[in-house]
């Protein structure tokens, strides 16, 4: 597509949609010319798998291969499958894209989907299915943990997740709502998205050199129902917006992205944390998340909705009780300014500092990718299947930062940077 007009005004959904795609390839991925990319996407995602492809092949793409999901076919499996199913994975299909991304295909996922999709299917088989599924994934997803290849994911409108996230309003009137959210929030509704991300790719690198520079040692957070002290791990490192794979492409992971994030030190976590937001999880919705914590570990957890939820959750293993990332973005992020609760994890986690409980980060410490995971686990790192992420942030949380001697330094108040 040509022409397109610079005043977001004047834009049709098609030519908006069409500059998220842009950005996707050029800005999210940075695909080169001659490269896989490999995209998963829910069918209902097909206009914009489209415009992602047409932009790929633009940019000298070789190969672009989509794998497509479907909400009524994901929802038969739970109705008609047979139990054994449920231990189940593709694991051929996950050893496939790890062969692919071995190869040097790049990786695109399109999020959007329905949040409430397994809400009414049995949380046990669930569980079985996502342990199943995660364990299968391993190898293909070290090559992303790891950033060995450039990869992003971006989202798109569908219809189930914008009557789950505008259920007061007609089905179309929700998705445009949705489809304008995710625009925003994308930096689509700017003249010139492309540097717009690039302007605000680099905000997001001064942030985390300066917190870098300080060799902060933990922080503590101050706010209703929250009084914690988060130790950071050993040689961690603060990261935030784009990074160069270690196949030498510089990509931006999360369109959009508004955090700066470390790691924890798995045992040094201690005290109180309350959820500032409800946290959207494999179909349920857990609320007024309270967590305490004693050297790192969950020793108390309560939730006034989907306690059960959060149980199973925290049992998946041990590393599911300690924290394996930590992330601060500032409460007047243009997607807190929204006031939309997504529920899902690509928006929330981006419209409030959050912790993560589970698998940590290798690329948060010091030239951890070249690390053992004894290494890694030495400096603080924490080893999960799951890593779930849940906000902390509100207007009324205050962070100091703790530095090598002990002394206390601001580093947020009111939810903003100082
Ligand atoms: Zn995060
Ligand atoms: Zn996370």
């Amino acid at each position: 597509m040509t022409n397109i007009p610079t005043s977001p005004e004047e834009r049709t959904h098609e030519q908006n949609l069409d500059l998220l795609a842009q950005v996707a390839v050029n800005v999210g991925l940075g695909l080169q010319r001659g490269q896989e990319l490999l995209m998963t996407a829910s069918l209902d995602a097909l206009p914009l798998a489209r415009r992602i492809t047409e932009h790929a092949y633009r940019a000298g793409a070789s190969l672009v291969t989509t794998m497509y999901s479907d909400d009524e076919t994901t929802l038969m499996r739970y109705q008609l499958a047979p139990d054994e199913s449920f231990d189940r994975a593709a694991g051929w299909l996950y050893d496939g894209m790890a062969a692919a991304f071995k190869s040097g295909s790049a990786r695109l996922a399109i999020a959007g989907g329905n949040p409430m999709l397994l809400s009414h299917a049995d949380p046990d088989k669930v569980g079985r299915a996502n342990s199943a599924m995660s364990k299968a994934y391993r190898p293909a997803l070290e090559y992303i943990s790891r950033h060995d290849i450039n990869w992003t994911i971006v989202a798109s409108a569908t219809p189930a997740w914008a009557s789950a996230v505008f259920p007061n309003d007609a089905p179309d009137i929700a998705l445009a709502k949705l489809w304008d959210a995710i625009f925003a929030a994308s930096r689509i509704h700017t003249a010139d998205p492309v540097s717009a991300w690039k302007q605000h790719d680099s905000i997001l690198h001064v942030h985390a050199a300066r917190l870098n520079e300080k060799r902060y040692s933990a922080l503590r957070y101050r706010g209703p129902g929250t009084d914690l002290l988060l130790g950071l791990a050993d040689d961690h490192l603060w990261l935030g917006g784009g990074t160069t794979a270690g196949n030498g492409l510089y990509c931006i992971p999360n369109i959009p992205t508004e955090e700066v994030f470390s790691m924890p030190h798995k045992d040094r976590v201690d005290g109180t944390v309350t959820a500032t937001k409800p946290l959207s999880h494999q179909g349920t919705m857990i609320e007024g998340i309270q967590v305490r914590f004693e050297r790192g570990r969950i020793v108390e957890a309560r939730a006034t909705r989907g306690q059960e939820v959060l149980q199973k959750l925290i049992d998946t293993d041990d590393g599911a009780r300690h924290l394996g990332e930590v992330a601060l973005v500032p409460h007047s992020s243009p997607i807190a300014n929204s006031g939309i609760i997504f529920s899902n994890t690509l928006f929330d986690e981006n419209a409030a500092s959050h912790i993560a409980m589970g698998q940590s980060y290798a690329s948060t410490v010091r030239d951890g990718e070249k690390l053992t995971p004894e290494q890694l686990a030495a400096k603080g790192a924490n080893h999960s299947l799951i890593h779930v992420d849940w906000m902390i942030g509100s207007d009324k949380l205050d962070v100091d930062a703790i530095t090598a001697s002990g002394n206390e330094e601001p580093l947020m108040r009111g939810g903003e940077w100082v």
